[in-house]
């Protein structure tokens, strides 16, 4: 429905845009002033438009950042003069006031994109003051005198010309209150998605390998937490790539890479939700598959076999691979542990991978490519 964003908008595109809506603002102004007959303020308003359409130009041309600070200065200035001129010479009635304050979101906005955190604070502050210290003194000098034009008698500001200086002054306030403050809010979500997205990408990076893209030991231990607490079966499986040194020796090492990366293809296309593949140690893996023993069983004995049957072509020459592996069922330890002893403790699991290491070892001794239970 409303599908634009601020922030996907360049900086010098999103002053473009700020420029541009100042000059057919106070394209407005000035043909009030003109009609009502306010003269000076007319011709300020002219000055006003130039100055916003040379900012606006300089942002076309992509070089409006080079000198941010100087238009940021120049632009609060000219809000500051406009606002003071128009409230003193017209009477605090027609709200023209109102702009002191649409400094602060304006100001922010701005800032926001060229300063850091503590220059941003201390020029937002600045600004605030300055403009609060002019407003008043506007507002006491209209109290005490009344209009410029009133006191010179130039022009008497009937209810008409009041009402609809009034109304445009609000309804333009009003308008950039919620433009900035909508572009604001448009800025912190993107931050905030870009932040997440980031974090996400760090969370992967911590918990997974690169060259395989299975878990690391790290990421064990926050799965075994869940898992201990689910109540769930599960068999702890290690595997290790059968005569893998004689793979690098033979083929070279992006060799073995590449038969790693194949490896880890199938044993994570085997693993289902909640089910979970670490790369323990060089080409040794280690799987928890939830499930009972036989289930376990018969899912490893597929991973082996889809190994086994790998087509790895390595400079024009067929790389044979195989890999074997130590299955415990977790309900084997249990019936052996110590009364007091908690299946969430780490030295539990610990236990489960010594006994598949010890498996794992006797299917190496006892011809590789195997699955021992
Ligand atoms: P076994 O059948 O008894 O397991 O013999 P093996 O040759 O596989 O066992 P060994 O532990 O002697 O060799 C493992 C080799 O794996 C040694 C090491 O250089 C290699 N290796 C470890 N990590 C990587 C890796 O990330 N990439 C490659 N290419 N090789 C690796
Ligand atoms: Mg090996
Ligand atoms: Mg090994």
């Amino acid at each position: 429905m409303f599908s634009f964003d601020a922030s996907k908008l360049s900086v010098d595109n999103k002053f473009k845009i700020i420029c541009v809506s100042c000059v057919l603002m106070h394209l407005t102004y000035l043909i009030e002033f003109f009609i009502f007959g306010f003269y000076f303020m007319g011709y300020f308003n002219i000055f006003s438009i130039i100055f916003y359409v040379i900012c606006s130009l300089d942002c076309q041309r992509g070089t409006v950042g080079k000198h941010a600070n100087k238009w940021i200065n120049a632009i609060f200035a000219e809000i500051i003069v406009h606002a003071f001129l128009c409230t003193v010479f017209q009477g605090i009635e027609i709200g023209f006031f109102v702009n002191f304050l649409l400094i602060i979101p304006v100001a922010s906005y701005c800032l926001f994109f060229y300063e850091d955190r503590k220059r941003f604070f201390k020029r937002l502050i600045a600004f605030s003051i300055i403009a609060a210290v002019v407003l008043i003194l506007s507002i006491v000098f209209t109290q005490n005198f009344g209009s410029v034009y009133h006191l010179m008698n130039i022009h008497e500001i009937d209810d008409f010309e009041t009402g609809v200086l009034r109304t445009v002054n609000i309804f333009y306030a009003m308008a950039a209150l919620c433009a900035f403050t909508l572009m604001f809010c448009m800025e912190i979500f993107a931050l905030l998605h870009k932040l997440n997205e980031k974090n996400d990408e760090l969370v992967y990076i911590a918990e997974h390998d690169s060259l395989t893209g299975l878990f690391n030991r790290h990421a064990l231990w926050s799965y075994f937490d869940n898992l201990s607490k689910n109540g769930d079966s599960f068999c702890v499986i290690l595997g290790d790539i059968d005569d893998f040194k004689k793979v690098n020796d033979t083929y070279g090492h992006d060799c073995g890479d590449l038969v790693l990366k194949n490896v880890a293809k199938i044993i994570l296309d085997e693993v289902g939700e909640g089910d979970i593949a670490v790369r323990w140690g060089g080409e040794e893996m280690l799987m928890i598959l939830l499930g009972s023993r036989n289930e376990c069983l018969s899912r490893a004995e597929r991973v082996r076999t889809r190994i086994n049957e790998l087509k790895i072509v390595h400079d024009d020459v067929d790389v044979n691979v195989s890999m074997t592996f130590g299955l415990v069922d977790h309900s084997e330890l249990e019936n052996h542990m110590e009364t007091g002893k908690s299946v969430h403790s780490s030295t539990y699991m610990d236990s489960l991978i010594s006994i598949a290491d010890k498996r794992l070892y006797d299917g190496k001794n006892s011809g590789k490519n195997k699955v021992v239970a």
